[in-house]
Protein backbone atom coordinates (compact mmCIF):
# COMPACT_ATOMS: atom_id res chain seq x y z
CA UNK A 1 0.00 0.00 0.00
CA UNK A 2 2.88 2.12 0.07
CA UNK A 3 2.26 3.10 -3.12
CA UNK A 4 -0.50 4.44 -3.02
CA UNK A 5 0.33 6.60 0.08
CA UNK A 6 3.16 7.92 -2.17
CA UNK A 7 0.60 8.38 -5.25
CA UNK A 8 -1.77 10.35 -3.39
CA UNK A 9 -0.15 12.50 -0.89
CA UNK A 10 2.12 13.61 -3.58
CA UNK A 11 -0.57 14.32 -5.82
CA UNK A 12 -2.41 16.75 -3.51
CA UNK A 13 1.02 18.80 -3.04
CA UNK A 14 0.62 19.85 -6.22
CA UNK A 15 -3.41 19.91 -7.41
CA UNK A 16 -4.42 22.22 -3.90
CA UNK A 17 -2.74 25.00 -5.40
CA UNK A 18 -5.89 25.95 -7.44
CA UNK A 19 -9.40 27.42 -6.34
CA UNK A 20 -11.66 25.46 -8.83
CA UNK A 21 -14.42 27.21 -10.32
CA UNK A 22 -13.08 30.91 -11.01
CA UNK A 23 -15.28 33.55 -9.27
CA UNK A 24 -17.82 31.80 -7.74
CA UNK A 25 -19.81 35.22 -7.66
CA UNK A 26 -19.98 36.27 -11.25
CA UNK A 27 -20.43 32.08 -11.84
CA UNK A 28 -23.43 31.94 -10.15
CA UNK A 29 -25.27 35.55 -11.35
CA UNK A 30 -27.04 34.35 -14.43
CA UNK A 31 -29.44 32.53 -12.57
CA UNK A 32 -29.89 34.84 -9.89
CA UNK A 33 -30.48 38.15 -11.92
CA UNK A 34 -33.36 36.97 -13.70
CA UNK A 35 -34.87 36.53 -10.81
CA UNK A 36 -37.04 40.17 -9.33
CA UNK A 37 -37.37 39.33 -5.68
CA UNK A 38 -33.99 38.35 -5.30
CA UNK A 39 -32.97 41.22 -7.29
CA UNK A 40 -34.75 43.96 -4.68
CA UNK A 41 -32.62 45.79 -2.38
CA UNK A 42 -34.30 44.90 1.10
CA UNK A 43 -31.46 44.01 3.40
CA UNK A 44 -29.79 45.96 5.95
CA UNK A 45 -25.93 45.05 5.86
CA UNK A 46 -25.57 43.92 9.46
CA UNK A 47 -22.37 43.38 11.92
CA UNK A 48 -21.49 39.61 12.48
CA UNK A 49 -21.32 41.06 16.41
CA UNK A 50 -25.40 41.93 16.15
CA UNK A 51 -26.49 38.56 14.66
CA UNK A 52 -24.49 36.91 17.36
CA UNK A 53 -24.93 39.25 20.16
CA UNK A 54 -28.82 39.01 19.33
CA UNK A 55 -29.24 35.00 18.87
CA UNK A 56 -26.70 33.41 21.04
CA UNK A 57 -29.32 31.32 22.80
CA UNK A 58 -30.44 30.19 19.19
CA UNK A 59 -27.26 29.99 17.95
CA UNK A 60 -25.48 27.70 20.81
CA UNK A 61 -28.54 25.69 20.32
CA UNK A 62 -27.87 24.85 16.69
CA UNK A 63 -24.19 24.68 17.22
CA UNK A 64 -25.28 21.64 19.59
CA UNK A 65 -27.50 19.68 17.01
CA UNK A 66 -24.57 20.14 14.40
CA UNK A 67 -22.77 18.58 16.39
CA UNK A 68 -25.09 15.44 16.71
CA UNK A 69 -25.38 15.60 13.25
CA UNK A 70 -21.69 15.44 12.64
CA UNK A 71 -21.30 12.28 14.86
CA UNK A 72 -24.39 10.59 13.32
CA UNK A 73 -23.80 11.28 9.67
CA UNK A 74 -19.69 10.53 9.58
CA UNK A 75 -18.26 13.57 10.22
CA UNK A 76 -17.01 12.53 13.83
CA UNK A 77 -13.63 13.91 12.17
CA UNK A 78 -14.73 17.31 12.50
CA UNK A 79 -15.95 17.27 16.14
CA UNK A 80 -15.59 20.98 17.98
CA UNK A 81 -13.30 20.71 21.19
CA UNK A 82 -15.36 21.51 24.43
CA UNK A 83 -12.81 24.06 24.47
CA UNK A 84 -14.89 25.73 21.92
CA UNK A 85 -18.41 24.98 22.62
CA UNK A 86 -20.18 28.26 21.78
CA UNK A 87 -21.95 29.38 25.42
CA UNK A 88 -23.27 32.48 26.09
CA UNK A 89 -20.91 33.16 29.11
CA UNK A 90 -17.75 33.76 26.62
CA UNK A 91 -16.58 37.62 27.26
CA UNK A 92 -16.54 38.26 23.58
CA UNK A 93 -19.39 36.23 22.04
CA UNK A 94 -18.52 37.06 18.28
CA UNK A 95 -14.79 35.65 18.11
CA UNK A 96 -15.67 32.69 20.87
CA UNK A 97 -18.72 31.78 17.60
CA UNK A 98 -16.42 32.53 14.89
CA UNK A 99 -13.74 30.03 16.97
CA UNK A 100 -16.76 27.71 17.82
CA UNK A 101 -17.28 27.25 13.79
CA UNK A 102 -13.54 27.33 13.38
CA UNK A 103 -12.56 29.68 10.48
CA UNK A 104 -9.74 31.93 10.34
CA UNK A 105 -10.16 34.41 12.65
CA UNK A 106 -8.18 37.48 11.35
CA UNK A 107 -10.75 38.07 8.04
CA UNK A 108 -13.20 40.55 9.47
CA UNK A 109 -16.66 38.86 8.56
CA UNK A 110 -17.78 42.72 8.16
CA UNK A 111 -20.70 43.32 5.11
CA UNK A 112 -19.44 43.97 1.84
CA UNK A 113 -20.26 43.03 -1.50
CA UNK A 114 -18.64 42.00 -4.80
CA UNK A 115 -19.34 44.70 -8.05
CA UNK A 116 -19.79 41.67 -10.49
CA UNK A 117 -18.81 42.09 -14.18
CA UNK A 118 -22.38 42.21 -15.53
CA UNK A 119 -22.06 45.61 -14.02
CA UNK A 120 -19.84 47.02 -16.11
CA UNK A 121 -19.10 49.81 -17.18
CA UNK A 122 -19.90 49.82 -13.56
CA UNK A 123 -21.14 53.49 -12.19
CA UNK A 124 -18.65 55.38 -10.10
CA UNK A 125 -17.46 53.34 -7.19
CA UNK A 126 -15.25 55.80 -5.73
CA UNK A 127 -15.23 54.04 -2.51
CA UNK A 128 -14.76 50.65 -3.91
CA UNK A 129 -11.91 48.45 -2.75
CA UNK A 130 -9.86 45.54 -4.14
CA UNK A 131 -9.44 42.00 -2.97
CA UNK A 132 -6.37 43.07 -0.60
CA UNK A 133 -8.72 45.03 1.98
CA UNK A 134 -10.25 41.74 2.71
CA UNK A 135 -7.98 38.78 1.98
CA UNK A 136 -4.49 38.18 3.19
CA UNK A 137 -4.25 35.72 -0.16
CA UNK A 138 -2.93 36.51 -3.23
CA UNK A 139 -5.62 37.05 -5.66
CA UNK A 140 -4.67 35.23 -8.69
CA UNK A 141 -5.64 35.58 -11.96
CA UNK A 142 -9.88 36.01 -11.65
CA UNK A 143 -9.76 38.46 -8.33
CA UNK A 144 -6.59 40.63 -9.57
CA UNK A 145 -9.47 43.30 -11.28
CA UNK A 146 -12.27 42.21 -8.91
CA UNK A 147 -13.74 45.75 -7.17
CA UNK A 148 -15.80 45.01 -3.69
CA UNK A 149 -17.94 47.68 -1.47
CA UNK A 150 -18.03 47.72 2.20
CA UNK A 151 -21.25 48.05 3.44
CA UNK A 152 -22.75 50.47 5.75
CA UNK A 153 -25.75 50.53 7.84
CA UNK A 154 -27.82 52.93 5.83
CA UNK A 155 -26.93 50.81 2.12
CA UNK A 156 -29.87 48.36 1.00
CA UNK A 157 -28.41 45.05 -0.69
CA UNK A 158 -30.57 42.44 -2.84
CA UNK A 159 -30.69 38.86 -1.52
CA UNK A 160 -28.91 37.96 -4.54
CA UNK A 161 -25.87 40.48 -4.12
CA UNK A 162 -25.31 38.87 -0.73
CA UNK A 163 -25.31 35.09 -2.16
CA UNK A 164 -23.66 35.92 -4.83
CA UNK A 165 -20.52 37.67 -2.91
CA UNK A 166 -20.95 35.34 -0.44
CA UNK A 167 -20.47 32.33 -2.68
CA UNK A 168 -16.85 33.53 -3.45
CA UNK A 169 -15.98 34.16 0.05
CA UNK A 170 -14.78 30.72 1.49
CA UNK A 171 -11.79 31.45 -0.83
CA UNK A 172 -10.53 34.47 0.80
CA UNK A 173 -8.96 32.60 3.12
CA UNK A 174 -11.69 31.26 5.45
CA UNK A 175 -10.52 27.36 5.09
CA UNK A 176 -6.65 28.40 5.22
CA UNK A 177 -4.41 27.51 8.43
CA UNK A 178 -6.94 25.63 10.40
CA UNK A 179 -4.63 22.75 10.81
CA UNK A 180 -2.64 21.89 13.63
CA UNK A 181 0.67 21.69 11.34
CA UNK A 182 -0.48 25.02 9.76
CA UNK A 183 1.65 26.97 12.32
CA UNK A 184 -1.10 29.11 13.33
CA UNK A 185 -2.29 29.44 17.05
CA UNK A 186 -6.02 28.70 16.13
CA UNK A 187 -5.05 26.17 13.78
CA UNK A 188 -3.38 24.29 17.26
CA UNK A 189 -6.62 24.56 19.22
CA UNK A 190 -9.06 24.07 16.73
CA UNK A 191 -8.98 20.29 16.77
CA UNK A 192 -8.49 19.51 13.20
CA UNK A 193 -5.65 17.86 13.73
CA UNK A 194 -2.30 17.21 11.15
CA UNK A 195 -3.42 18.05 7.65
CA UNK A 196 -4.12 15.21 6.04
CA UNK A 197 -3.52 15.79 2.56
CA UNK A 198 -1.78 18.78 0.81
CA UNK A 199 1.18 20.84 1.32
CA UNK A 200 0.84 22.68 5.23
CA UNK A 201 3.51 25.54 3.48
CA UNK A 202 1.91 27.13 0.65
CA UNK A 203 -0.04 29.65 1.09
CA UNK A 204 -4.13 28.75 0.53
CA UNK A 205 -2.74 25.20 0.13
CA UNK A 206 -5.02 24.75 3.67
CA UNK A 207 -7.72 25.18 2.29
CA UNK A 208 -8.20 21.58 0.03
CA UNK A 209 -9.56 19.50 2.73
CA UNK A 210 -12.43 22.01 2.91
CA UNK A 211 -12.97 22.58 -0.67
CA UNK A 212 -12.19 19.04 -2.09
CA UNK A 213 -14.62 16.57 -0.89
CA UNK A 214 -13.31 12.64 -1.31
CA UNK A 215 -16.63 10.84 -0.58
CA UNK A 216 -16.87 7.91 -3.02
CA UNK A 217 -13.16 6.45 -2.98
CA UNK A 218 -12.81 2.76 -4.07
CA UNK A 219 -12.29 0.23 -1.19
CA UNK A 220 -8.44 0.21 -1.88
CA UNK A 221 -7.86 4.16 -1.96
CA UNK A 222 -9.66 4.50 1.40
CA UNK A 223 -7.53 0.97 3.00
CA UNK A 224 -4.09 2.86 1.84
CA UNK A 225 -4.95 6.43 2.63
CA UNK A 226 -7.62 7.29 4.90
CA UNK A 227 -6.35 10.49 5.36
CA UNK A 228 -8.62 11.47 1.81
CA UNK A 229 -11.73 10.97 3.82
CA UNK A 230 -10.92 13.48 6.30
CA UNK A 231 -12.43 16.14 3.69
CA UNK A 232 -15.11 18.89 4.82
CA UNK A 233 -17.19 20.58 2.30
CA UNK A 234 -20.44 18.75 3.27
CA UNK A 235 -20.01 19.07 7.06
CA UNK A 236 -19.37 23.04 6.23
CA UNK A 237 -22.44 22.85 3.72
CA UNK A 238 -24.31 21.17 6.67
CA UNK A 239 -23.21 23.63 9.38
CA UNK A 240 -23.80 26.80 7.05
CA UNK A 241 -27.61 25.59 5.96
CA UNK A 242 -28.04 25.41 9.51
CA UNK A 243 -27.07 28.50 10.56
CA UNK A 244 -29.16 30.29 7.87
CA UNK A 245 -31.98 28.44 9.15
CA UNK A 246 -31.37 30.21 12.66
CA UNK A 247 -30.57 33.61 11.38
CA UNK A 248 -34.07 33.45 8.82
CA UNK A 249 -36.07 32.57 11.78
CA UNK A 250 -34.46 35.14 13.97
CA UNK A 251 -35.06 37.99 11.29
CA UNK A 252 -31.26 38.54 10.93
CA UNK A 253 -32.31 37.59 7.12
CA UNK A 254 -28.72 39.88 5.71
CA UNK A 255 -26.74 37.08 7.63
CA UNK A 256 -29.36 33.90 6.92
CA UNK A 257 -28.45 34.65 2.39
CA UNK A 258 -24.53 34.98 3.64
CA UNK A 259 -24.08 31.71 5.11
CA UNK A 260 -26.17 30.00 2.11
CA UNK A 261 -24.08 31.85 0.04
CA UNK A 262 -20.99 30.27 1.76
CA UNK A 263 -22.66 26.74 1.56
CA UNK A 264 -22.95 27.11 -1.76
CA UNK A 265 -19.86 27.82 -2.87
CA UNK A 266 -18.75 24.30 -1.39
CA UNK A 267 -21.41 23.25 -3.76
CA UNK A 268 -19.58 24.58 -6.48
CA UNK A 269 -16.71 22.98 -5.55
CA UNK A 270 -17.94 19.77 -5.92
CA UNK A 271 -19.87 20.09 -8.64
CA UNK A 272 -16.13 20.21 -10.37
CA UNK A 273 -14.83 17.08 -11.19
CA UNK A 274 -10.96 17.95 -10.37
CA UNK A 275 -12.68 18.33 -6.69
CA UNK A 276 -14.24 15.17 -6.02
CA UNK A 277 -12.08 12.70 -7.55
CA UNK A 278 -7.79 12.87 -6.51
CA UNK A 279 -6.87 11.15 -10.57
CA UNK A 280 -9.44 11.87 -12.48
CA UNK A 281 -9.30 9.67 -15.65
CA UNK A 282 -6.96 7.02 -14.03
CA UNK A 283 -8.00 3.89 -13.01
CA UNK A 284 -6.16 2.30 -9.98
CA UNK A 285 -4.66 -0.62 -11.67
CA UNK A 286 -2.99 1.82 -14.06
CA UNK A 287 -2.22 4.21 -10.54
CA UNK A 288 -0.65 1.32 -9.70
CA UNK A 289 1.03 0.69 -13.35
CA UNK A 290 2.88 4.12 -12.84
CA UNK A 291 3.85 3.99 -9.69
CA UNK A 292 6.01 1.15 -10.54
CA UNK A 293 7.26 2.60 -13.47
CA UNK A 294 7.98 5.47 -11.84
CA UNK A 295 5.61 7.77 -13.77
CA UNK A 296 4.06 8.98 -10.68
CA UNK A 297 4.89 13.15 -10.77
CA UNK A 298 4.75 12.97 -14.12
CA UNK A 299 0.59 12.16 -14.00
CA UNK A 300 0.80 14.70 -10.98
CA UNK A 301 1.60 17.41 -12.95
CA UNK A 302 -0.70 16.37 -15.76
CA UNK A 303 -3.60 16.49 -13.51
CA UNK A 304 -2.94 19.90 -12.06
CA UNK A 305 -1.89 21.27 -15.52
CA UNK A 306 -5.51 20.14 -16.98
CA UNK A 307 -6.99 21.43 -13.37
CA UNK A 308 -5.28 24.99 -14.05
CA UNK A 309 -6.18 25.50 -17.54
CA UNK A 310 -9.55 24.12 -16.90
CA UNK A 311 -10.12 27.78 -14.56
CA UNK A 312 -8.17 29.87 -16.55
CA UNK A 313 -10.16 28.70 -19.48
CA UNK A 314 -13.76 28.88 -17.79
CA UNK A 315 -13.07 31.92 -16.55
CA UNK A 316 -11.38 33.61 -20.01
CA UNK A 317 -14.81 32.78 -21.28
CA UNK A 318 -17.13 34.13 -18.66
CA UNK A 319 -15.26 37.44 -18.14
CA UNK A 320 -15.36 37.72 -21.91
CA UNK A 321 -18.89 36.87 -22.47
CA UNK A 322 -19.94 39.55 -19.31
CA UNK A 323 -18.06 42.18 -20.78
CA UNK A 324 -20.38 41.78 -24.34
CA UNK A 325 -17.54 39.97 -26.32
CA UNK A 326 -20.39 38.29 -28.47
CA UNK A 327 -17.64 35.95 -29.62
CA UNK A 328 -18.19 32.69 -27.71
CA UNK A 329 -21.84 31.94 -28.42
CA UNK A 330 -22.36 28.63 -26.76
CA UNK A 331 -21.38 30.85 -23.31
CA UNK A 332 -23.93 33.15 -24.20
CA UNK A 333 -26.53 30.61 -24.48
CA UNK A 334 -25.63 28.45 -21.13
CA UNK A 335 -25.66 32.51 -19.54
CA UNK A 336 -29.10 32.91 -20.99
CA UNK A 337 -29.99 29.36 -20.03
CA UNK A 338 -29.49 29.83 -16.68
CA UNK A 339 -31.20 32.97 -16.20
CA UNK A 340 -34.23 30.69 -17.83
CA UNK A 341 -33.72 27.77 -15.83
CA UNK A 342 -37.08 26.31 -14.00
CA UNK A 343 -38.28 29.10 -11.21
CA UNK A 344 -39.16 26.44 -9.24
CA UNK A 345 -37.16 23.05 -8.34
CA UNK A 346 -37.15 20.21 -5.37
CA UNK A 347 -34.62 22.03 -2.59
CA UNK A 348 -31.01 20.52 -2.18
CA UNK A 349 -30.73 19.23 1.18
CA UNK A 350 -26.77 18.39 2.04
CA UNK A 351 -27.34 14.91 2.39
CA UNK A 352 -27.85 14.44 -1.50
CA UNK A 353 -25.16 16.63 -2.27
CA UNK A 354 -22.82 14.04 -0.06
CA UNK A 355 -24.88 11.15 -1.60
CA UNK A 356 -25.42 12.17 -5.01
CA UNK A 357 -23.90 15.23 -6.63
CA UNK A 358 -20.62 14.29 -5.99
CA UNK A 359 -20.53 10.59 -7.38
CA UNK A 360 -22.20 12.48 -10.71
CA UNK A 361 -18.48 14.81 -10.50
CA UNK A 362 -16.52 11.65 -10.14
CA UNK A 363 -18.63 10.11 -12.84
CA UNK A 364 -18.03 13.28 -15.37
CA UNK A 365 -14.18 13.15 -14.51
CA UNK A 366 -12.87 11.30 -16.84
CA UNK A 367 -14.83 12.64 -20.07
CA UNK A 368 -13.66 16.56 -18.79
CA UNK A 369 -10.03 14.98 -18.29
CA UNK A 370 -10.34 13.38 -21.74
CA UNK A 371 -11.59 16.97 -23.25
CA UNK A 372 -8.93 18.62 -21.82
CA UNK A 373 -6.26 16.03 -23.37
CA UNK A 374 -8.02 16.36 -26.20
CA UNK A 375 -8.40 19.36 -26.95
CA UNK A 376 -5.67 21.67 -25.23
CA UNK A 377 -2.63 21.83 -26.99
CA UNK A 378 -0.11 19.19 -25.70
CA UNK A 379 2.13 21.23 -24.08
CA UNK A 380 -0.29 22.64 -21.85
CA UNK A 381 -2.20 19.62 -20.45
CA UNK A 382 0.49 16.74 -21.09
CA UNK A 383 3.82 17.72 -21.05
CA UNK A 384 4.74 16.90 -17.34
CA UNK A 385 7.65 19.10 -17.38
CA UNK A 386 5.48 22.43 -17.84
CA UNK A 387 3.81 24.30 -15.10
CA UNK A 388 0.89 26.04 -16.17
CA UNK A 389 -0.22 28.06 -13.23
CA UNK A 390 2.36 31.28 -13.43
CA UNK A 391 3.10 30.51 -17.38
CA UNK A 392 1.45 33.64 -18.41
CA UNK A 393 -0.31 32.14 -20.67
CA UNK A 394 -3.52 32.17 -19.00
CA UNK A 395 -5.20 35.25 -20.59
CA UNK A 396 -4.67 33.56 -23.77
CA UNK A 397 -6.02 30.26 -23.42
CA UNK A 398 -8.78 30.59 -25.56
CA UNK A 399 -6.61 31.61 -28.55
CA UNK A 400 -4.19 29.00 -27.97
CA UNK A 401 -6.50 26.40 -28.19
CA UNK A 402 -7.93 27.60 -31.30
CA UNK A 403 -4.54 28.51 -33.10
CA UNK A 404 -4.00 25.26 -32.14
CA UNK A 405 -6.67 23.37 -33.20
CA UNK A 406 -9.13 25.45 -34.95
CA UNK A 407 -12.63 26.44 -34.17
CA UNK A 408 -13.95 23.17 -33.53
CA UNK A 409 -10.83 22.38 -30.52
CA UNK A 410 -12.34 25.39 -29.53
CA UNK A 411 -16.17 24.16 -29.69
CA UNK A 412 -16.08 20.55 -28.20
CA UNK A 413 -14.16 21.94 -25.28
CA UNK A 414 -17.09 24.80 -24.54
CA UNK A 415 -19.11 21.91 -24.69
CA UNK A 416 -17.45 19.47 -22.42
CA UNK A 417 -17.00 22.30 -19.38
CA UNK A 418 -20.41 23.60 -20.33
CA UNK A 419 -21.78 20.66 -19.63
CA UNK A 420 -20.00 20.81 -15.95
CA UNK A 421 -21.64 24.58 -15.52
CA UNK A 422 -24.89 22.94 -16.47
CA UNK A 423 -24.59 20.42 -13.69
CA UNK A 424 -23.82 23.36 -11.54
CA UNK A 425 -26.94 25.66 -12.29
CA UNK A 426 -29.22 22.74 -11.78
CA UNK A 427 -27.86 21.93 -8.38
CA UNK A 428 -27.29 25.87 -7.46
CA UNK A 429 -31.20 26.32 -8.45
CA UNK A 430 -31.72 23.36 -5.81
CA UNK A 431 -29.70 25.15 -2.89
CA UNK A 432 -31.35 28.58 -4.09
CA UNK A 433 -34.79 26.91 -3.47
CA UNK A 434 -33.61 25.48 0.03
CA UNK A 435 -32.44 29.10 0.56
CA UNK A 436 -36.30 30.56 -0.43
CA UNK A 437 -37.92 27.92 1.67
CA UNK A 438 -35.72 29.12 4.97
CA UNK A 439 -36.38 32.83 4.31
CA UNK A 440 -40.04 32.21 4.13
CA UNK A 441 -39.36 31.82 7.89
CA UNK A 442 -38.18 34.83 8.33
CA UNK A 443 -39.52 36.34 11.70
CA UNK A 444 -39.57 40.33 12.03
CA UNK A 445 -36.79 40.87 14.62
CA UNK A 446 -38.61 41.62 18.16
CA UNK A 447 -36.16 43.17 20.91
CA UNK A 448 -37.48 43.74 24.63
CA UNK A 449 -38.23 47.18 23.85
CA UNK A 450 -40.79 46.67 21.24
CA UNK A 451 -42.70 44.29 23.66
CA UNK A 452 -42.17 46.66 26.74
CA UNK A 453 -43.97 49.62 24.63
ZN1 LIG B 1 -13.14 26.72 -3.03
Amino acid sequence: MRWLHYLCFGLLLVSHQLYAWSDHANLAWPLLSADDALQEKTLAPEPLADFVNGQFHAITQALAEHERWSEEHGHSHALTPASLTFTGDKPDLTEAFVRAIRINPTLSYEPYRQILLAERPSPDHPDSVGWAELSFLDPGESHARTRYLLLQDTDRVSPAQVLATASDEPDMGMDVGLFANNGTVFGAEYGFGDQSFGNPNLSYGSQAPFHMGFYHLDWLTRTAQPGLLRTYPVWRIALYDRLAQVAFKTGHDYWGWRFMGWALHYIGDLTQPYHAIPLPGISTVAALWMVVNGETDAAIQRVSNRHGVLESYQYQRLAAIQRGDMSSAPWAAWIEEAALSPRQVRPLPPAAIERQLTRESVEAAGHLDHALATYVPYRYVSDAAFEWVGSGYEAEIVELVRKAGGDESVEQLDRAILMQLQRFVGVARGWLSRAQAHSMKSQPIVNSHDVED
